[in-house]
């Protein structure tokens, strides 16, 4: 069986990947966690158990892999690059023949949505990820209706500020309005580049999302996802003519801005997300 590489060693992980004819990609943004401790900690946040069923994207040479898998979870991962599907289906071909471990090769924005229809959701989601790939699954699950119990996923700070931001400051924005409208989110850690190999030039964070208990609900969810989408592409502009095109007209906006209780000079940026979501169910209505 296929051995390992060191997980901790930058030297380690370039000299397996050479004896494998392989080299890290940059446009899949491929950066290994060689911080163990880090590792570890990222995954008790997951707070997994025998059977847990995990979803992980971009296993990468499996060192997070590893570690859950000796937790005992029910595992399938998500690799777009070639050559580590290869590896990680090698390193864990054991646990595949338990039933254990699944790999699903391609680009995970393409392949989680089939796999999802055939094999259902699971209980947990994971991923150290590109941005652009994490907030598009995120988004893209929430769309679909699926909110995991708890995700933890690691990606660029910056990233994880607008996951968290408040309304009123410069971060927020509807990526933020749709995470808080489905899940309560909290810092894991901040991981400074050197965390990482190769070294990226950008700060990252882990957050832990938590799937919301009392759910608010909205009445018509694809509704709400493209009111707040249209509404924070142009955030300088007014509720009210944002809205015009939204609800069809002056009159029905004025009529779903007064049943909401937003004044017409309002911006999206300073709503709640309970406040978009009442203004959804009002729009909703008077159309
Ligand atoms: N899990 C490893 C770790 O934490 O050290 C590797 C993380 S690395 C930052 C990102 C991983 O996501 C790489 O393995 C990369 O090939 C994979 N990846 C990037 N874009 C992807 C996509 N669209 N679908 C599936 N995997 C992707």
């Amino acid at each position: 069986m296929l051995q390992h590489p060191d997980y901790n060693s930058p030297l380690a992980l370039k000299s397996f990947l050479d004896e494998n004819g392989m080299a890290m990609q940059k446009k899949f943004g491929q950066n290994f966690l060689v911080n163990e401790d880090a590792r570890k900690k990222i995954i008790d946040c997951l707070d997994v158990t025998e059977n847990t069923k995990v979803w992980e994207v971009g296993p990468g040479l499996g060192a997070m892999t590893d570690e859950l898998l000796r937790r005992g979870v029910n595992l399938t991962a998500f690799e777009i690059d070639h050559g580590f599907a290869r590896l990680v289906r090698q390193f864990f071909e054991d646990y595949s023949e338990k039933g254990k471990f699944e790999l699903v090769e391609g680009d995970v924005l393409k392949t989680w949505k089939k796999y999802c229809d055939e094999k259902g959701s699971a209980d947990r989601f994971f991923g150290n990820l590109p941005y652009n790939v994490a907030a598009t699954i995120i988004a893209d699950t929430i769309n679909e209706g699926i909110r995991f119990e708890k995700a933890v996923v690691t990606i660029q700070k910056e990233v994880a500020q607008r996951m968290t931001a408040k309304e009123g400051s410069e971060n927020y924005s509807s990526f933020s309005v749709l995470c808080q409208w489905a899940y309560d989110i909290k810092n894991v850690v901040d991981l400074a580049g050197g965390n990482f190999w190769p070294v990226p030039n950008v700060a990252s964070r882990a957050v832990l999302m938590t799937r919301k208990e009392n759910f608010p609900c909205c009445n018509n969810p694809k509704l709400f996802m493209k009111m707040i989408r249209q509404l924070f592409a142009s955030r300088r502009k007014t509720i009210r003519n944002n809205m015009l095109g939204l609800a069809g007209g002056a009159e029905k906006t004025d009529k779903v801005l007064e049943m909401a209780g937003i004044k017409a000079s309002e911006r999206a940026e300073n709503l709640s997300v309970a406040e978009l979501l009442k203004l959804s169910d009002c729009l909703n209505e008077v159309m």
